[in-house]
């Protein structure tokens, strides 16, 4: 079988909430299954990779400096990034590296970050930094196919506007905007949230469908993924959509 080739995007400025466990996930349901997952990082003044030898490319959540800070790397990687994404590989972005592969992040301070505008949607953030989107979250997505119930932990202050296909239908919590119905965006090869958590360690169906959907990029035999005993998972996301839809 293939191995799955993974770039983790500014591990170091882009961490928040543990996003990193995401990765730690992948891994972990790759390697009980017999896949091999190899897992590099990029960080600002690592050489430049080639983005389209890879499956996936990684980047997590951060406050507004760190998104400043690697903003500049960021565009030099432009090119590289849509070439790739183009090609098929998978885009996984987490809440502040969600916002950055938009046309821009205005922050509290009206300072404007450009994006990579691979996407056509916008984020502002209210110029009150006491106006934030902060606490658990619950979406339903059709993503894999059938209907999941996601929970993960929002904070943000940014308002993403114009979502063409957002990720999940909000059931609790706010989503791109504040008391939205809409959350993330979502194309076949993208999966861009707000949902820290770490998202894939409450919610396998998500990781399993980048894992199936790396697995079977570029095969002419497609291959199904062995079933992983998920009960504690889903016994402990249970827990949490009794506690936040039915009370
Ligand atoms: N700094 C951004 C905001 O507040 C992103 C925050 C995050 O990644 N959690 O909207």
């Amino acid at each position: 079988m293939k191995t799955i080739k993974i770039l983790h995007m500014y591990a170091d400025m882009l961490d928040l909430y543990g996003d990193s466990g995401n990765m730690e996930i992948l891994n972990y349901r790759c390697r009980m299954r017999g896949i091999e997952c190899r897992i590099d990082k990029y960080s600002i003044d690592s050489e430049m990779p080639d983005f389209s030898s890879y499956d996936l490319i990684y980047i997590g959540g951060g406050a507004d400096l760190e998104q400043q800070h690697i903003s500049a790397d960021l565009l030099k990687c432009r090119d590289g990034i849509v070439k790739a994404y183009n090609e098929g590989v998978f885009l996984f972005l987490i809440c502040g590296g969600y916002q950055l592969m938009g046309r821009y992040y205005r922050d509290a301070d009206g300072n404007e970050i450009p994006g990579l505008g691979l996407f056509d949607y916008f984020t502002i953030a209210p110029s009150s930094r006491k106006m934030r989107c902060i606490g658990n979250i619950v979406i339903r997505t059709m993503v894999t196919g059938e209907t999941v119930d996601v929970v993960g932990f929002e904070n943000h202050g940014g308002q993403t506007q114009e979502v063409k296909t957002p990720f999940g239908e909000v059931l609790y919590g706010n989503g791109n905007c504040s008391k939205s119905s809409a959350e993330g965006y979502f194309e076949k090869n993208v999966i861009a949230t707000y949902l820290h958590g770490p998202l894939l360690s409450k919610n396998p169906e998500i990781s399993d469908y980048m894992i199936s959907y790396c697995i079977n990029r570029g095969v002419t035999k497609s291959v199904e993924l062995s079933v992983l005993d998920d009960r504690l998972e889903k016994d402990c996301r249970k827990v949490m959509l009794d506690r936040l839809l039915n009370k």
